[in-house]
Formats: structure tokens, C-alpha cells, sequence
């Protein structure tokens, strides 16, 4: 996989699409995305924007017509093939809102494939608002060059998580200590999993610790927060066994 970076970033506005694009295609823009792109960017009739769908790559498309409240455009030319991003899922409890929004915007930006809300004992946010974090992922992917766009799940509780495991590597950030993820991480199929504030309990560690695929790892002598952790754990695979290298 090769560890360019896509810079530097193309001047015009990208915007990601629900509608499958191919050359000649009509997409329409919801009212948002016209009021960005006539208002906001000042485009007009005949002007050019990047748009992607999440599954076929980045098309050059022209906008045929713009009024106050719709925008038309034609696709025009593939510009980007569909990216592989790295095989790696991030399973986290959620922390309060603004952290959580964080948390979805950076793990966008490094190349999440999925993510993953787990409510566990100690979990004291229940709610999480889904649509929010999938428009904080699209935006982000919009901004950071993605053709593709991570995957949010429905919260889960902890016992369900670990019943689904499948037989990805289940790297668990253990605060009380693990292997150093310099050692741990490996390519290959991945799902990092980060606890609550108040971290995990200790049945929930043994429960996690018993997973035939759980590998438990350090994120170092110092205890991050748990936003924190979840970004670095990401950022450490990404530069050990993901994209950067
Ligand atoms: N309340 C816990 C304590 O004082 O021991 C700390 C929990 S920490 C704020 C939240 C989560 O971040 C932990 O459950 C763990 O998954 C992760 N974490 C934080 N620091 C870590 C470290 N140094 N190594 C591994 N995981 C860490």
C-alpha cells in the first residue's frame, strides 16, 4: 500500500454524495451542500467540484444548474481511484459529547475503517447520537482527501462486542499494562478496543483477556485520557502496521 500522501490537497470543493456516481451521471445536492457550494463557494453554472460516493473513487463533476435551494451537476471524469484503507476498526466507550466528536473527526482523518461505540460499567455517556458522528465522519473525510467514508455502528454493550468477535485481532489498550505496541501490532485485520474514563472493571478485563484473539497492550507509563488513548493507539498502528509505512 503506498504511504504517499495525497498533497498537495486540490483547490476544489469536494463533497461526498448518497447517489452512485458514473461518468454522466446527474446528482442532485441536497440543500446544504447547494447552500455551501452557491453561497458559501460562490460556484455557478459550469463550474467544477470533486465529488465521491464512498465506493467508486473521486469523479470531476460540473454543475448544469444552480438555483437558491437545488444544485445539478453532471459527472464528468474519474479523478481518484477507490482507496483500501487499512483493515483496522476502532471499538471505544463513549466519553462525553464533545470528545466523542473529536474522537470520530481524527479517527476519520488517520484512516479508521470502522468505528465502533461500546458501553461498558463504567461507560457514563448512553446516548450517542449516530447521524452526528456519521456527518462529523463525512466531513472529515470531505476535507482530508478520503474516497471513503468509516463505517459508525449502533452503540453496543461490552458482552455483545466480545460475542461478536470474529477472528480479528483484538488489540485491548490496558492500562494496568500490556505488550508495547511497538512489539504487539501487527498487519492485518484489527480492531482496537479503549474503556471509559473510569477505565474497565475487573471482570470486564478478564473478560476481554480471556478473547482466544485479544492481545493486551501499553500505551505507555503515563494514563491517557480515554479520547486520548483511543487517537494514539490509531496513530500507532497506522505508523507500525498500517498506511504510513
Ligand atoms: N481510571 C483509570 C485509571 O485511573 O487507571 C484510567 C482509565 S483511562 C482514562 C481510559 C482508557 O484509556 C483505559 O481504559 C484504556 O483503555 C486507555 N488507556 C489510558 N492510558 C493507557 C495506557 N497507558 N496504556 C493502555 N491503555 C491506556
Amino acid at each position: 500500500m503506498p504511504a504517499t500522501p495525497a498533497w498537495p490537497p486540490k483547490s476544489l470543493p469536494r463533497l461526498f454524495v448518497r447517489s452512485a456516481l458514473a461518468a454522466g451521471a446527474t446528482v442532485e445536492l441536497d440543500a446544504g451542500q447547494a447552500n455551501y457550494l452557491g453561497n458559501v463557494m460562490r460556484l455557478q453554472h459550469d463550474d467544477h467540484v470533486l465529488l465521491f460516493d464512498g465506493a467508486s473513487g473521486e469523479w470531476l463533476a460540473r454543475i448544469t444548474e444552480a438555483g437558491k435551494k437545488r444544485m445539478t451537476l453532471q459527472v464528468e471524469d474519474p479523478t481518484r481511484e477507490q482507496e483500501a484503507v487499512p483493515d483496522c476498526w476502532l471499538a471505544f466507550a463513549p466519553v462525553k459529547r464533545a470528545q466523542t466528536d473529536w474522537l470520530a473527526e481524527k479517527a476519520t482523518e488517520l484512516g479508521i475503517a470502522r468505528l465502533l461505540p461500546v458501553t461498558t460499567a463504567r461507560t457514563i455517556v448512553q446516548r450517542v447520537k449516530l447521524e452526528r458522528l456519521q456527518a462529523i465522519a463525512i466531513e472529515a473525510a470531505e476535507q482530508c482527501n478520503r474516497t471513503s467514508v468509516p463505517n459508525i455502528e449502533e452503540p453496543q454493550s461490552l458482552a455483545s462486542f466480545l460475542k461478536a468477535s470474529d477472528g480479528r485481532t483484538l488489540y485491548f489498550a490496558d492500562e494496568r499494562g500490556g505488550e508495547p505496541v511497538a512489539s504487539a501490532f501487527q498487519p492485518g485485520p484489527a480492531t482496537i478496543l479503549t474503556g471509559p474514563e473510569g477505565g474497565f472493571t475487573d471482570e470486564e478485563r478478564a473478560a476481554i483477556r480471556s478473547q482466544p484473539h485479544a492481545v493486551p497492550v501499553s500505551l505507555g507509563p503515563r494514563i491517557l485520557r480515554a479520547e486520548t488513548a483511543a487517537l494514539a493507539a490509531l496513530t500507532a498502528y497506522m505508523a507500525l502496521a498500517g498506511d504510513w509505512r
